[in-house]
């Protein structure tokens, strides 16, 4: 080989190297100019462009060895089978791997309630939840088409007006010019549930806790589930206005909002946030319950959270007779009201809560207990077959004991 021709060979080796190490540890778009061109030629066939971070955690999603552990767990493949929902090893082995087939196959993934239950199963940690959560965000970009339509609606009401629900919020906070906490009700707080909301007031103030509310705006967990990719801006509001009261202590009253803090890269790092089922057991002198009582452990809280013990000790501790179901902390089934089902398959959704409260009714349990208002809204309207059980959440239960 004569030297021109090496040198040529070391050259194009050395370029190479140097592009393909470049795109490896590179955070930055390299994309030159045509690239959007290149990408609207190809927007048919479902090519699309991935930020750089995701390119990272695009990688964990190939963890998936198809063991087949995680579907017998799942709510949802088991409420509606294969056909409807194939599971989370489908979602983690096959859907994850063919983006490209996302304009046929994607519309499936709105029956995952992201419970996680599925990847607390997982021996190999593939992150199935983040994987559909992904999936939908690129296909709420690129094929609105297939997001169901009460999503899609329920995203331009949150960008309208700050809020999940199309009415004006009670005048259900307190607020001061500052405080030691910020009480952060969420939406259902404020709308639709104020009653436990004013419970929770009652707690703090009977704990002595120096709080205010603040006029916030919805966390944006239900536009992420949904798909929709313009939470940063209702966050820069929160943060705004919480830090406007001289803290970044929050207390929440929806898991969502509390997981919402810890995930979203705009809240993360910025906040000190807990829920307020954390404090249960602080609540002093509560006393009188004679009830049998099961407490359902609301996904986000407890899988994700790790909240499991403190409101069974409140309730233990008020005299409840505490009784278990079958599946309870990490493994607890879900209530089936999130992930955008309770909007798109309200039947499923409510169905799956029934199984719920039949869980409850099978240990023998009066009263099913739970602190998310996603549950609560759930169970209150699926209606537990005979009545029975009665549904509340702790804090109501707690203050009513009182009364
Ligand atoms: S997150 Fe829940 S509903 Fe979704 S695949 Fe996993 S177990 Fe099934
Ligand atoms: S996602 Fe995890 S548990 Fe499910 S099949 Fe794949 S490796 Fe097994």
């Amino acid at each position: 080989m004569d030297r021109k021709r090496i040198e040529a060979r070391l050259n194009l080796a050395r370029h190479f190297f140097q592009h393909s190490i470049r795109r490896l540890f590179s955070h930055e778009d390299v994309n030159g100019p045509g690239f959007d061109e290149f990408l609207s030629k190809y927007r048919e066939d479902n090519i699309f462009q991935i930020d750089a971070r995701e390119r990272e955690r695009y990688r964990t999603f190939a963890r998936c060895v198809q063991c087949n552990i995680c579907q017998p767990y799942c709510v949802m493949f088991r409420a509606i089978g294969y056909e409807e929902f194939p599971g989370p090893m489908v979602v983690a082995s096959t859907l994850s791997r063919a983006l490209a087939e996302l304009g046929t196959t994607g519309g499936v993934l709105y029956n995952c309630t992201q419970c996680r239950l599925c990847e607390t199963t997982c021996p190999e940690n593939a992150p199935i939840a983040e994987i559909v959560g992904f999936m939908r965000k690129y296909i709420y970009k690129y094929n609105q088409d297939l997001v169901p339509k009460p999503l899609l609606e329920m995203c331009s009401l949150v960008q309208k007006q700050g809020s999940i629900f199309d009415e004006t919020p009670s005048e259900v906070g307190r607020e001061k010019t500052t405080a030691e906490y910020v009480l952060f009700l969420g939406c259902h707080g404020r709308s639709g549930q104020q009653q436990r909301a004013r419970a929770v007031i009652s707690m703090l103030d009977r704990m002595a806790v120096d709080f205010t509310t603040i006029d916030e705006v919805c966390c944006g967990a239900p536009l992420r589930a949904a798909g929709s990719d313009v939470g940063h801006e209702l966050a820069r509001i929160n943060i705004e206005r919480i830090r406007e009261k001289n803290t970044a202590k929050v207390i929440t009253l929806c898991p969502h909002c509390l997981v919402e803090f810890h995930e979203r890269s705009e809240y993360a790092g910025k906040l000190e946030a807990i829920h307020i089922a954390e404090l249960l057991p602080e609540l002093p002198s509560v006393r009188g319950s004679r009830e049998i009582v099961a407490y359902h452990d609301p996904c986000m809280l407890g899988r994700v959270c790790g909240v499991f013990d403190r409101p069974r000790q409140a309730l233990t501790l008020a005299g409840a007779r505490l009784v278990e179901m079958d599946t309870i902390r990490e493994m607890a089934f879900c209530c089936g009201n999130w992930g955008g089902l309770g909007l798109s398959a309200r039947n499923t959704a409510e169905a799956i809560a029934v199984r719920r409260m039949e869980d409850a009714q099978s240990v023998g349990a009066e009263v099913l207990l739970t602190e998310c208002p996603w549950c609560l809204e759930i169970f209150r309207s699926a209606n537990p077959p005979g009545g029975k059980p009665r549904i509340s959440s702790v804090v109501e239960y707690l203050i009513g004991l009182e009364e």
